[in-house]
């Protein structure tokens, strides 16, 4: 379980390296003047909702972990069913079995 531990906090890390990239970039919002058609208007729309998926996910390997710690990774938050390993191996951070998981989309 200590490899899905470091998994997930390199995987943390990185997105928190991406966000701040992002925060730095998102700051700079450019003059809203130029038009909708501005490409740095678009560059800014495109980097904001990148930013919200980042989030996201950043939360989402929060969850993962604290369920770690509470010795239920693997589980599902929805049914308690457990999570495919290939499910896992591939979206180490769901807390969702596939089932659930099609459910919410
Ligand atoms: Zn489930």
């Amino acid at each position: 379980m200590d490899t899905t531990k470091t998994l997930l906090e390199t995987q943390a890390q990185e997105i928190r390296a991406e966000l701040a990239r992002l925060n730095e970039l998102l700051r700079e919002r450019g003059d809203y003047g130029y038009g909708t058609g501005d490409p740095a208007v678009y560059q800014w729309e495109f980097n904001l909702a990148l930013r919200e998926r980042y989030e996201q996910r950043l939360a989402q390997i929060e969850r993962a972990m604290a369920r770690l710690e509470k010795g239920q990774y693997g589980v599902c938050e929805e049914c308690g069913a457990r999570i495919e390993p290939e499910r896992l191996e591939a979206v180490p951070y769901t807390t969702l079995c596939i089932t659930c998981a099609r459910k919410l989309v």
